[in-house]
């Protein structure tokens, strides 16, 4: 590691992956940072009970301040793109039009991204779920969907070969893929550029980033020990905690009250109904269709079939001791469906006197409408299935982590502005899910991916 570069990004998940790819194609000296390790798909760890620990931030989970919500997001080169489900979706045109009125950028439109979803895209295997490919939880969805007349839609996944047909069961890449099928910026981007001479270290924790003259010092941790690195420019792309968490520590809330602000997370609800028959909702594909339905979009929910390995599982459930038991006994007869809703961004990112992230994420009432609306729709369907139990879980998860340093014109509502620099800095830049204005209520990593690359052809002058 020399101690100067073009550019250094921070982080190396969705948004650092393709940024780093991309400015080491241009010939940038780029230097990318990631907290965590270098896993491969030899390397990843096999079981839940040590991917948890090893690959996430947290030792697996951390929660909000009223600890009812979990958070998931992973520390590993690839970010949380290795551990993820792959689903790549485009925004709509509600979800772009929203962005626009809360931020007053004007390349949030439909149009104007095309291109670089396209590029994004065309790097990607992506596959439809093909109806052959359906497990048993899978079939229960669509069947309950078309009892009650809702729309559903198969998934889009980034996967080359996932070797379903082989046996392989895909809940197994919730914690790496072993096979390098799903398309994680790790198989997608950072192999490709490490290959071509990208410059990469690992387990390099940053603290602090502090402008000079001519560019950005960042200041960090590897094992145990201080490190600064220098860049004429630096790129936050460490995902919506840690970019805020870094902004944060380097004391920019002082200029930026919008810093810490706006923050979303699609909460996720998941319901499940127990049935006599064995429903096996692990094997296979565990995740093929979805709702695709604009009442359901219009109400701010969407309905996605899921489910979780053992341990996910077990935490989910509300009851204890012999309940419990009966309960796990059952783990092959469990059908799954999640409500993830459409939040508002009133989410708060704070440093405690300690100087640790606290993260305040109340639900408001228009969530917890869409929440009973979209929870009441799976018990319709449990229920018309024929399910002997059906329950939804106390706890709810945050997959989806957007805003702190959102993007907007005026510097008093927003922390980035529309060229992706944090306001009155020229050689700081935000790249991840952290400038989101608000939640589009859509998968965001394809977006996420697509703004990044948008920002490597402005740093690389690409689009002059
Ligand atoms: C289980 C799960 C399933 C999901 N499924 C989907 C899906 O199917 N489709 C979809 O669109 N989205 C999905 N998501 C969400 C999606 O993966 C994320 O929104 C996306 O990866 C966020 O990209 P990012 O670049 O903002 O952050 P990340 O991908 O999280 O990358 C941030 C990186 O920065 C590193 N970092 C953080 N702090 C520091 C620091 N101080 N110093 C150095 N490095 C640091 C982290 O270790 C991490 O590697 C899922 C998420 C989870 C948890």
């Amino acid at each position: 590691m020399h101690s100067h570069y073009d550019v250094i990004v921070i982080g190396s998940g969705a948004a650092g992956g393709v940024l780093a790819h991309d400015l080491q194609q241009a010939g940038a000296s780029c230097l990318l940072l990631e907290a965590g390790k270098h896993y491969t798909k030899e390397t990843f760890p096999r079981s839940e009970l040590e991917y948890s620990p090893q690959l996430f931030w947290g030792g697996g989970l951390e929660f909000d301040s009223s600890g009812k919500m979990a958070f998931l997001r992973a520390r590993c080169v690839g970010g949380t793109t290795n551990v993820n489900q792959c689903l790549l979706d485009r925004f709509d045109d509600l979800a772009w039009a929203d962005w626009q009125r809360d931020s007053g950028v004007p390349f949030f439109n439909t149009a104007t991204m095309a291109p670089h979803y396209e590029a994004i895209e065309s790097r990607l295997s992506l596959q439809t779920i093909a109806p052959e490919q359906f497990n048993h939880n899978t079939r229960l969805f669509i069947e309950g969907c078309d009892k009650h007349g809702f729309g559903w839609a198969p998934l889009r996944r980034g996967q080359s070969d996932c070797a379903l047909d082989q046996g392989n069961d895909c809940i197994g890449c919730l914690g790496g893929c072993h096979r390098d099928s799903k398309q994680s910026t790790l198989v997608g981007f950072i192999q490709p550029a490490l290959r071509a001479g990208l410059s990469i270290q690992a387990g390099f924790e940053v603290g602090q980033v502090e402008p000079i003259a001519d560019g950005v010092r960042v200041q960090g941790l590897v094992d145990g020990r201080k490190v600064s690195v220098t860049g004429r420019k630096v790129v936050l792309a460490a995902g919506a905690l840690g970019s805020t968490k870094i902004l944060l520590q380097s004391g920019f809330g002082k200029h930026l009250p919008a810093l810490g602000q706006h923050f979303s997370s699609h909460p996720q609800f998941m319901s499940f109904g127990r049935f006599a028959d064995t429903i096996d909702a692990h094997k296979g594909a565990f995740q093929g269709v979805k709702s695709q339905d604009a009442h359901f979009r219009a109400a701010g929910f969407k309905l996605e079939n899921v489910f979780g390995p053992p341990i996910s599982i077990a935490m989910l459930y509300p009851r204890l001791g012999g309940a419990h038991q009966r309960f796990m006994q059952h783990y092959r007869q469990l059908a799954c469906i999640e409500v993830a809703i459409r939040d508002e961004a009133i989410g708060r990112l704070q440093l405690d006197r300690k100087g640790r992230l606290r993260i305040h994420k109340p639900l408001t009432l228009q969530d917890l409408r869409r929440r009973d609306q979209g929870l009441s729709t799976v018990q319709q369907m449990f229920w018309s299935l024929g399910a002997e139990e059906v329950f939804s879980s106390d706890f709810y998860f945050g997959l989806h982590l957007m805003g702190g340093c959102r993007m907007g014109s005026d510097p008093r509502e927003a922390v980035v502005g529309p060229d992706f620099k944090v306001h009155g800095q020229p050689h700081l830049y935000v790249a991840d899910s952290a400038l989101f204005p608000n939640a589009p209520g859509i998968n965001p990593a394809l977006s996420i991916m697509a703004l990044a690359q948008r920002l490597g052809q402005q740093l690389t002058g690409a689009d002059a």
